[in-house]
């Protein structure tokens, strides 16, 4: 069912959004992007005159409830957020029968975290994995995620799917439920059909050049990723903590540079399917270094390869800045996943600022730029570029899913791909 079609006059639907938005120590937002995100579709429902049933995992409780992890603290300003003058809550989410069925139209109810019951995620808890009670534990995990999915898909008459952030998760509230709607009763968000539509952008029309920027810490959580773009890209810019694993691999001196020495073949394979796939593979060639992990460190200009003992690569250097930009220059379709550098220190922001002005540039001139991933997208806030972008997307591993090429079990459950 498309959402733009359904009548939600006199329905009650249970909507699964992403509200994991990060709090401070007393419980306030600190960043509502996520709320602002699920507008849309939650004042649809509204609009039309449907009641909300809305639904959210904040943070990892694991299983077990945690007061610090609870959405009651933001029941207030998702009020706010959506001009109501009340949301009810319901202290446990599996246990929110009456007040569902006590719902009228245009009433907001939020269900307190889902991930306070194992059956959300399905993984079980207290049994070590590999073992034969894990696989024992694990079916009857499901049997229990099942029924929690059930529950959850008791209180309403339509289900809608508006959670990118966690739609490549097949949990109990992201792919499981649908099960339990005919495919009349089911969709997905607005901000789902966005998202896919974004990726959809990318994949399917690929305006070439096609620059890829992938940085953050570490090679081994994206190198799923890198080695798919591998097969799309024109250029890849591999940029931040992992260029030290590739210095590293030929050799190089990165003194106490973040790097993963198990993963020094992973990076000379990357090197080497770059150069048969024709691929121009772009690596910083300088770095500005500090002689510790502080905004405060003392700061050097070192060859990324030839970095001393006691001074870490913290951020692109200058002549890596430019050949970045230079890379950048001209692109016709750009993805940015992953920060250039420490970008949370004001003094080693250069990096990721000048791949941000790059891509914006790049984007004035024509390109369609795609950027996702949580801290590429405070970058991009940071620097006051979330306006010169083609798109910025709230999902990090979802968007690199969808981005492989891969069905996220979210879309699947509703559009049985
Ligand atoms: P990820 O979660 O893998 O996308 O990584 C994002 C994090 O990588 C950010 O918090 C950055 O501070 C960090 N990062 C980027 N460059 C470096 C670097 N050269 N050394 C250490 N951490 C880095």
């Amino acid at each position: 069912m498309n959402i733009n079609d359904y009548k939600f006059a006199g329905k009650k639907a249970i909507v699964r959004v992403d509200f994991n938005v990060p709090l401070d120590e007393n419980g306030n937002i600190t960043d509502d992007t996520r709320i602002r995100g699920a507008l849309p579709t939650l004042k649809l429902i509204l609009n039309e005159g449907g009641a909300l049933i809305i639904m959210s995992h904040m943070g990892k409780p694991k299983g077990k409830v945690n007061p610090k992890l609870s959405l009651g603290q933001i029941k207030d300003a998702v009020a706010k957020a959506l001009g109501v003058a009340e949301v009810k809550f319901a202290p446990d989410c599996a246990k929110a029968q009456e007040a569902a069925a006590a719902l009228k139209p245009g009433e907001v109810l939020l269900l307190e975290n889902l991930r306070y019951y194992p059956e959300e995620e399905g993984k079980p808890v207290g049994v070590e994995k590999g073992t034969p009670e894990y696989d024992e534990a694990k079916k009857a995990m499901k049997a229990s995620q099942k029924e929690f999915a059930k529950t959850l898909a008791s209180y309403a008459d339509c289900y809608v799917m508006d959670a990118f952030g966690t739609a490549h998760r097949k949990h109990a509230s992201t792919a499981v439920i649908a099960d339990y709607f005919d495919t009349d009763n089911k969709m997905l968000g607005l901000l789902m059909e966005k998202e896919v539509q974004a990726v959809d952008n990318v994949l399917s029309n690929i305006k070439r050049p096609f620059v890829a920027i992938m940085g953050g810490s570490k090679v081994s959580s994206k190198i799923g990723i890198i080695e798919n773009l591998l097969g799309k890209v024109d250029k890849l810019i591999l940029c931040g903590g992992m260029t030290y694993t590739f210095m590293k691999a030929h050799g190089g001196e990165i003194g106490n540079s973040i790097v993963e020495l198990d993963k020094l073949d992973v990076a000379l394979g990357v090197e080497e399917l770059a150069k048969k796939n024709g691929v121009e593979l772009v690596l910083g060639v300088d770095s500005v270094c500090g002689d510790s992990f502080s905004n405060d460190a003392n700061q050097k200009i070192c060859p990324s390869n030839a970095i001393p003992e006691g001074w870490e690569g913290l951020d692109a250097g200058p002549q890596t800045r430019e050949k970045f930009a230079a890379a950048i220059k001209g692109a016709k379709t750009i993805l940015w996943n992953g920060p250039a550098g420490v970008f949370e220190f004001d003094n080693f922001c250069a990096g990721s600022r000048a791949v941000g002005e790059a891509v914006a540039e790049a984007t004035a001139e024509g390109a369609f730029s795609l950027v996702g991933g949580g801290d590429s997208v405070a970058c991009v806030n940071k620097f006051g570029l979330a306006d010169k972008v083609s798109y910025i997307s709230t999902g990090g591993g979802a968007l690199l899913e969808a981005i492989e090429g891969k069905v996220l079990p979210g879309v699947a459950a509703i559009k049985g791909e």
